[in-house]
């Protein structure tokens, strides 16, 4: 279910009281509209009635898209451990939801991707190991440019990477491409399984050594 409810949080340029509406749990199917701005980037956006200046708020969300099988949990770094318990002790006491696949992220970038990733029906193991063959890429073409961050984007039907840092840059990924990571990792990803709720780049690199 979703549960939304009316918080306010004060605006940091002029410090009046603004409402927003603060998620709980978010079920994707449920509440399509809220979703959207999730995937838009816009969800945690409040925009202070009084001055116009837009501020974001941070707070541990459960997202759940039904149609693609995903329950993940945007947390703080602190409570990862705790979420990670949370969720054995729901699988022990019978609530296994086979078929689902669990992720932990612990910032709202992360969240949006990963969303964005389900939404389009793709594996975001496979978004991870793609994204070290693109960070391979940019260094080589712009060995002078310092990515700290990289994220999948899917606009107008065509995927791209976005590279952030010192020098925003950006990147075409094309189907093509993610088919063929997916065909060529196909039995490391199998025997790597879908029990991992951190899927990252330090995962992509595990699996990516072997
Ligand atoms: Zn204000």
């Amino acid at each position: 279910m979703s549960m939304p409810w009316k918080e306010t949080t004060t605006c940091p340029k002029c410090g009046k009281e603004n409402e927003f509406t603060l998620w709980q749990s978010l079920n994707a199917d449920l509440s399509p509209e809220a979703k959207q701005e999730l995937l838009d980037g816009t969800l945690f956006q409040v925009t202070c009635k009084h001055c116009g200046y837009v501020s974001n708020v941070n707070y541990n969300i459960l997202y759940h898209d039904m149609t693609h099988q995903v329950m993940m949990h945007c947390v703080r770094e602190c409570d990862v451990e705790e979420t990670k318990q949370m969720i054995k002790q729901a699988e022990e006491d019978g609530m296994k939801m086979p078929g689902y696949r669990k992720r932990i992220v612990t910032d709202q970038n992360s969240l949006r991707e990963k969303a964005m990733i389900f939404d389009q029906g793709l594996d975001d193991r496979v978004i991870e190991i793609a994204k070290l063959y693109y960070l391979a890429f940019a260094k080589e073409k712009c060995p002078d440019v310092n990515t700290t961050e990289i994220y999948f984007l899917a606009e107008n039907g065509k995927y791209r990477f976005v590279f952030l840092g010192d020098t925003p840059l950006h990147a075409e990924f094309p189907m093509s491409m993610y088919e063929k990571i997916k065909n060529q990792y196909a039995s490391r990803l199998l025997a790597a399984g879908e029990e991992e709720t951190e899927i990252g780049i330090e995962w992509a690199l595990r699996v990516f050594k072997g």
